[in-house]
């Protein structure tokens, strides 16, 4: 598997998986490279929603197919934005004219003005990794991971994207906008998960 399709239109965590997959040989198709169109997310859990995401890019390029869902879970709002992490604040993520950029400050905005006066500001990303062999594959691998920080009122740095600008780590008194890539991926929820899917796929060439 030196070629996947990743199910996603987010260059965001296309920047991310290339940075972190790059080293490992592994060349990363975007769906939309190959026309192909998002998936549907109507699942409540971040899993269902991954491998429906997988096998749709899967099924339509005839290529092995990867795709994470992931979201920002804030403690005081019993997890939301959660699964609705994309589209918080309204419609979908254009990719156009600005257009995620403007969705992500219009999810932020919301983010904060349900947590004002809030005392509890602890935050995770969550991020599941789905990989699928082919649509049908009965076993998908998958992998997870989580990254627990603080959010804050005052947006700071210019990495990452969606709601790193308001994402603290305590541990690195920075937000994660303010990390460096490699920095970000090394702890991150998504660095995490993919590692741990790496470590899968290493037992699976072992085993072969
Ligand atoms: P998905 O594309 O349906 O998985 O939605 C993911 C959404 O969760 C993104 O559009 C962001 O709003 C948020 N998100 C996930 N991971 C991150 C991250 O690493 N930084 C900032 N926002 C993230």
């Amino acid at each position: 598997m030196k070629r996947l399709v990743l199910a996603s239109s987010n260059p965001g965590k296309l920047r991310e998986f290339r940075q972190m997959l790059g080293p490992l040989g592994i060349e990363i198709v975007p769906q939309t490279e190959l026309g192909i169109t998002d998936a549907d997310e109507p699942h409540p859990t971040f899993v269902e929603n991954a491998l429906a995401k997988a096998r749709h890019a899967s099924r339509r390029a005839d290529m092995p197919a990867f795709a994470d869902d992931s979201g920002l879970c804030a403690t005081a709002l019993g997890g939301e934005p959660g699964v609705h992490s994309a589209r918080f604040a309204g419609s979908a993520a254009t990719g156009e004219c600005g257009g995620r950029d403007n969705q992500d400050a219009r999810n932020n905005l919301k983010l904060l003005a349900l947590l004002r006066g809030e005392p509890d500001r602890s935050a995770h990303y969550y991020c599941v990794i789905v990989l699928v062999r082919r649509a049908d594959d009965p076993e998908p691998l998958i992998a997870e991971g989580r990254w627990h920080g603080e959010i804050v009122d005052a947006p700071r740095g210019t990495n990452g994207f969606g709601y790193d600008p308001h994402f603290f780590l305590p541990a690195f008194g920075r937000t994660a906008a303010e990390l460096a890539p490699d920095e970000k991926n090394a702890v991150s929820h998504r660095g995490r998960a993919l590692a741990q899917l790496v470590a899968q796929l290493r037992v699976m060439a072992n085993a072969e």
